[in-house]
């Protein structure tokens, strides 16, 4: 089989003819249909965090295709199901987060495309009982992106606690950004879409944004303090600059959503004490979501309640698309198709 493979982090993508790996206890092998690129897969080649993948490896966390074969103890998953591979590969179902719903902090948890081998290849094998149902109403092609960008924003806009009519600003307008604009106006919020590209902000614009700030041309905090302030920030951006003006924007009682992960040599972000105790202002750091929230966002855009922007890509581009995205010269979101 067909694999993009990360040999080493100063290294392009190198694609490689793989044997189709084999579902191990508790597995399923999928027949990859589609994956979307995300900006963590960059990161992921590049070696950009903390804690690092160990190459050879292959990325892909937005994987979805059919399930070709079980391995031995799966009772949940048949033949021919559509399923979705999230970054959630595995976690212990054990421990106290686990048990109580919050899976994604789990510590025993494992990635798809960082720990264990993602979907950036015609098969992948993923975890049973961690794979996600793709309803029939939901194409491969957008459920690829719903299966991070869709379900990290819907996660962040749940945790921010909207209520309808508050108003809540979305900063970074690209994969994330432009599902978080829709799930922002489905709870209610008055959303207001901050980008420096006047494209992403039409995107937004048709999407159900309220207000555009282009955040190149005018100072966005001075902008949104114009338009009455945001009672939540959600920050999908890569710079920890956006974080600080995100926060200078929020009124009162605001919460700032960290959503985006600037690599680790671009620093921290600094947040002064007394706005945040005077103001009463709640930092929440928002990581995916769990298999209940990807199983309501597939509900959602099943329902007709969200669009998805994303333009198909074949898996020998892999490189080119990367660049690409560095480059901001894609639509939300790339989609490689098998
Ligand atoms: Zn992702
Ligand atoms: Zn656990």
């Amino acid at each position: 089989m067909k694999a993009a493979v990360v040999t080493d982090f100063t290294q392009p993508l190198e694609l490689q003819d793989r044997p189709i790996p084999e579902p191990g206890l508790g597995q399923v092998l999928v027949r990859m249909e589609t994956c979307g690129l995300c900006h963590t897969d960059i990161h992921a080649a590049h070696g950009d965090w903390p804690v690092k993948p160990t190459p050879p490896f292959v990325p892909g966390h937005e994987g979805v295709g059919v399930v070709d074969r079980v391995g031995e103890g799966v009772t949940v998953r048949d033949v021919g199901d559509r399923v979705a591979i999230p970054w959630l590969g595995h976690a212990c179902g054990r421990c106290d987060h686990c048990v109580s719903g919050w899976e994604t902090l789990c510590e025993q948890q494992q990635n798809s495309g960082y720990s264990v081998d993602g979907a950036f290849a015609e098969y992948a094998v993923a975890d049973a009982d961690f794979v996600v149902t793709v309803p029939d109403a939901v194409s491969p092609r957008d459920a690829a992106p719903l299966t991070c960008a869709g379900v990290t924003t819907y996660k962040a806009i749940k945790v921010a606690g909207v209520r309808p009519a508050e108003k809540v600003a979305i900063f970074g307008v690209g994969g994330l950004g432009h599902l978080a604009v829709q799930y922002a106006r489905i709870v209610g919020g008055i959303v207001v879409a901050v980008d420096v590209d006047d494209t992403k902000l039409e995107l937004a614009r048709s999407l159900g944004a309220d207000h555009t700030v282009n955040a190149a041309t005018t100072d966005p905090v001075a902008a949104i303090e114009a338009l009455g302030g945001i009672d939540v920030a959600v920050v999908t951006a890569v710079i920890p600059a956006v974080f600080e003006q995100a926060f200078a924007a929020l009124r009162r009682g605001g919460r700032l959503v960290c959503v985006g992960l600037p690599p680790e040599t671009d620093g921290p972000m600094s947040l002064p004490i007394f706005p945040t105790v005077l103001k009463g202002i709640s930092v929440i750091g928002s990581i995916v979501g769990t298999r209940q929230d990807l199983t309501e966002v597939f509900e959602l855009h099943a329902a007709g309640r969200t669009t998805v922007v994303a333009e198909p890509r074949k898996l020998d581009q892999v490189n080119e698309s990367i660049a690409d995205v560095l480059a901001g010269r894609t639509p939300a979101r790339l989609v490689f198709e098998f």
